[in-house]
């Protein structure tokens, strides 16, 4: 199949902008007159410097970063920030956990190793159907903080407010970053792996409230601490580049088609699009419960597995690729990140209306 056959809805690392990789390809041999790849240079020399310095500060403007606020470029994914986050914050105390999926409990075991983690509320007795309210949330104290995932991924819900909490804020935006505007100066840190809404995977995007940084556990590894990073700007040791430079990319192409507040207004017309759908269909049902719907994920099954891999598999063959749900989810998965045109979305909504009308 050509690329211009297929609309890619895998949930990471997944579809990028098109511009992004085209500039990639052009650049791939002699980046900027250099004689070299971006990814044969040092990451000291200030032709790369310079790539650094460009995609943190289109970050910074796009979501509005304040100067109380360091970005970060790390290695490791999200997943090295789940013990990262209870190493540098956590201080031997509690901190509140919300679980509405998979990565969130994840996170809350990792960080059950450095401190007390208080389940402050869980989705899991509904199958993460939904997200709990603000006053579902059963809040300690004296929490160091109080961390959540912004979208659950692989469950398909979302959450659409910023929880009050009198605590430090921290979340994963792993999968919604740069679709919805985000008052930045509200949270103690924002993580993102980088491989859904940003560039390939290897690089994680940490926004951190430089107040915060020096609390770390002494047995904190240099690599994770985020004292040490803030110090040496990302460069402790050598940062992903290649995936900086993607990020830049991509960056250019947000900016390019109107920055966040279009990414949210597309995301709309697309997920709408999808769960209007699902909501009057006898065949596919949606997961989410309304009101808790991701923007990004959208789950989604049939009344039967066997069912279930039909609608996955005449879906690849007509260049609908990669909506297998994830194994533990089970059913189908449509990954409608940014970089998804609204065209993906509306010829998925045609497939489900041929495969409704055979399968009725
Ligand atoms: C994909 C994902 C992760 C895990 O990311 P890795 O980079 O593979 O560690 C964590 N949280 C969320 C919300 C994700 O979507």
């Amino acid at each position: 199949m050509n690329r211009d056959q297929v609309y890619n809805f895998a949930p990471g690392p997944s579809t990028m902008p098109e511009s992004a990789l085209k500039t990639a390809a052009a650049e791939m041999l002699n980046f900027r007159g250099s004689g070299m790849s971006v990814m044969e240079i040092s990451h000291r020399s200030a032709l790369f410097q310079e790539v650094f310095d460009s995609a943190c500060e289109k970050l910074r403007k796009l979501m509005n970063v304040p100067d109380t606020h360091e970005i970060l470029l790390l290695q490791g994914g999200a997943t090295t920030q789940f013990a990262a986050i209870p190493m540098n914050l956590l201080e031997g105390g509690t901190a509140d956990y919300a679980v509405t999926g998979n990565f969130s409990n994840k996170a809350a075991e990792e960080a059950a190793k450095y401190g007390t983690v208080h389940i402050a509320a869980t989705t899991k007795p509904t199958g993460h159907d939904r997200i709990p309210t603000q006053a579902e949330l059963d809040l300690s104290p004296d929490a160091k903080y109080f961390y959540y995932c912004a979208n659950n991924t692989i469950y398909g819900t979302e959450w659409q407010y910023v929880p009050e909490t009198g605590s430090t804020l921290v979340c994963d935006m792993s999968s919604d970053i740069l679709s919805r505007e985000v008052d930045v100066s509200k949270f103690g840190l924002i993580y993102a792996g980088a491989q859904k809404n940003m560039a390939p995977a290897g690089l994680t995007v940490v926004i951190v409230d430089k107040r915060l940084a020096g609390r770390e556990l002494p047995i904190t590894p240099k690599i994770l601490s985020y004292k040490t990073m803030i110090e040496t700007g990302s460069m402790l040791n050598t940062p992903p580049c290649w995936c900086i430079y993607m990020l830049d990319l991509t960056l250019d192409w947000v900016i390019k088609e109107g920055g966040v507040k279009a990414m949210d207004e597309r995301k709309r017309e697309r997920a709408g699009m999808l769960y209007d759908f699902l909501d009057n269909s006898k065949v596919l049902h949606p997961h989410a419960l309304p009101g808790s719907r991701s923007y990004m994920n959208v789950t989604f099954r049939t009344d039967s597995p066997e069912l279930d891999a039909a609608f996955v598999k005449g879906a690849a063959e007509r260049g609908l690729l990669n909506l297998k749900g994830h194994k533990i989810a089970g059913g189908m998965r449509a990954s409608v990140y940014n970089a998804m045109p609204v065209e993906g979305a509306k010829a998925l909504v045609e497939y489900m209306k041929e495969f409704e009308v055979r399968n009725a």
